[in-house]
């Protein structure tokens, strides 16, 4: 293989630059050239793509966002529209394609292989919730960044002794509320994998206050409910005052942890490595601390699940 391609797509997460960075380099010490592709699918289907070299990736590691850029490309679901991304890789003469995203991007990527082209899917989103893969790249940033809030807002929670609803990221998947409600001590954790009792989570605050407690912080996941109605309804059935806080967009941004880092450049190494030993079509995961790979359709058809005994450990842990 002498040229490979490059992309990043979908939601941006924190550490999809310092992966950008370990394939680039890794690609180079193969003596391989690596085609920086922009703006995602997208940009494969208008032929937005760029050689990329070991300075263009200098000075990235610690940068949140991604230097390729990233999109959204319904286009890329239509015949029409993968053709003429396949059209653009065989003018470049790109022998392999590295993908970055959620699992809309691994979507993408599994209907390129099925069109016989070389595909490489890494996992890199805050909802941590693509399958096979313990963690996906910026989860990690994006917790440590909704704990940052919560301890903040404890702090005034605690002086004023309100209830403070916070909702953080997370449509379909509640990973992120579930790991933050965990690690900053939430009273209640809403999540769309699990039903929840309004009437339960009145009681249990109004325990704590009977019991001096000055705050209560509930963290609600996006996809399960607003935090906005949330909050009134518990305001009007606790007559205790009650706060919103909405983190959005900060949750994406940021310099990634080490952990992040880490497990960008691993990744992306390890998908040099399969393209380069010709096992293509498959999708990049930590496993009990080792990269392993899969099909990029058995990731796709396996289920997603939340850790149940981790959401059962938080309520014990709040009662
Ligand atoms: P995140 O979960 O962080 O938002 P994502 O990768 O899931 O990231 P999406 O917008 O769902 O983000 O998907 C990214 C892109 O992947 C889409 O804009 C589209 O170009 C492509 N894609 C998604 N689903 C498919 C599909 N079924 N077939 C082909 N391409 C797809």
């Amino acid at each position: 293989m002498n040229r490979i391609g490059l992309l990043t797509s979908g939601g941006d997460s924190p550490g999809m630059n310092a992966c950008i960075r370990a394939v680039v380099r890794k690609a180079i010490y193969h003596d391989i050239e690596v085609n920086g592709i922009y703006n995602g699918y997208a940009g494969l289907i208008k032929g937005n793509i760029k050689k990329l070299e070991l300075g263009t990736v200098g000075d990235i590691i610690h940068r949140g966002g991604t230097i390729l850029q990233t999109a959204r490309c319904p286009e890329f679901q239509t015949e029409e529209g993968r053709k003429k991304a396949l059209r653009h890789l065989q003018e470049h003469k790109i022998e392999g394609l590295i993908v970055i995203g959620g699992d809309g991007t691994f979507k993408g990527a599994h209907k390129l292989a099925e069109d016989g082209f070389p595909t490489i899917a890494l996992p890199a989103t805050i909802d941590n919730d693509i399958p096979l893969t313990d963690y996906s790249i910026g989860f990690d940033t994006a917790l440590n960044t909704v704990i940052e809030a919560i301890d903040k807002i404890r702090d005034t929670a605690t002086s004023l002794e309100r209830i403070f609803v916070i909702e953080v990221m997370g449509k379909d998947a509640g990973n992120l509320a579930l790991w933050s409600g965990l690690a900053g001590g939430a009273e209640s954790i809403l999540i769309p994998e699990e039903s929840y009792d309004l009437h339960q989570i009145v009681e249990k605050i109004k325990r704590g206050y009977n019991r001096g407690k000055k705050h209560s912080i509930i963290v609600v996941a996006e996809g399960i409910a607003s935090a906005v109605a949330v909050a009134k309804q518990i305001q009007a059935e606790s007559n205790l005052e009650t706060k919103v806080t909405i983190l959005g967009h900060i949750q994406r941004g940021g310099s990634p942890t080490a952990f992040d880092r880490v497990l960008a450049s691993r990744f992306g190494a390890k998908a040099v490595e399969l393209l380069v030993n010709g096992n293509y079509n498959k999708a990049v995961g930590l496993y009990n601390n080792q990269i392993v790979e899969r099909s990029i359709s058995e990731v796709l058809s396996a289920g997603r699940e939340i850790n149940r005994s981790m959401y059962q450990l938080a309520q014990q842990l709040s009662i």
